[in-house]
């Protein structure tokens, strides 16, 4: 479902990824773990061309990006709607209410007629738990509620590949767990997700494969029973104790 081949990323001279290699299958759910700075977000940001990676390919389903050649602009734009985004502070837009900020997508870049973008996406909003709300603005919201949106706002661009950045970073403890459960039912449904959080519990529960990644490059990947009970780099080691 997805390779990624040999990527490397540079900021400047800072070389943040050091070439990673990785597959993750269809359906299956993978949280990438590292301390601060290790390169998670930049890695998920490649994933979607947020950020141009300097070296090395990516596959998702069918279409792949070469990046030791020249990649041409036309092609990141279809590449970059097989993957759906979620964000650490939601970004959403703050003068559309919820329906608008996720009927936006499709009928601006997918040119999805009105009626169907926003039968979807009261569909979706329901299916996140806030049909109640859809004329709501994201001020009006909850920081959990406003996650629950940007969560139903990527699944309108019906992607292969949900990637979340720290979706529960930003928000109070009592309000982690709703977006979790929702994140925990795509899982369960059969979305490919890559999950780059500090929820340790999600990863325990919710992972199919535990991915930790530090400095640039993945030391270690395993089941998360594997991973968190008997992890075998002393690096992984060291970063379990202390988050624990
Ligand atoms: P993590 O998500 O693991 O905390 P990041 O991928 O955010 O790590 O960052 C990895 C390194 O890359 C950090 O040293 C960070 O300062 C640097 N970095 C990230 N984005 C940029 C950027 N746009 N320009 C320069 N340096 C960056």
């Amino acid at each position: 479902m997805i390779t990624i081949k040999g990527l490397t990323k540079k900021f400047g001279d800072l070389e943040v990824l050091k070439g990673i290699d990785l597959e993750i299958e269809k359906g299956k759910v993978v949280v990438v773990i590292g301390p601060s700075g290790s390169g998670k977000t930049t890695l998920l940001r490649c994933l979607n061309i947020l950020e141009t990676p300097t070296t090395g390919e990516i596959r998702i389903d069918t279409q792949g990006l070469d990046f030791n050649t020249k990649v041409i602009k036309k092609e990141i734009g279809a590449f970059r709607k097989l993957t759906g985004m979620v964000f650490q502070n939601y970004n959403l837009f703050p003068h559309k209410t919820a329906l608008e900020n996720v009927t936006e997508g499709p009928i601006i870049v997918k040119q999805e007629s009105k009626h169907n973008a926003i039968e979807k996406a009261k569909l979706l909003l329901s299916k996140v738990g806030l049909a109640e709300k859809e004329d709501f603005y994201p001020h009006q919201l909850s920081g959990g509620q406003q996650q629950r949106v940007g969560i139903a706002r990527a699944l309108a661009m019906e992607p292969s590949v949900m990637l979340f950045d720290e979706p529960t970073s930003a928000l109070d403890p009592e309000l982690v767990g709703e977006v979790l459960r929702v994140m925990k039912d795509l899982a369960n449904e059969g979305m490919t997700m890559v999950v780059v959080t500090h929820e340790m519990r999600f990863a325990k529960e919710a992972a199919d494969e535990v991915i930790f990644i530090d400095n640039g490059v993945i030391v270690e990947r395993g089941k998360p029973k594997e991973l968190f009970v008997q992890p075998k780099e002393e690096r992984t080691k060291q970063f379990l104790r202390m988050i624990q």
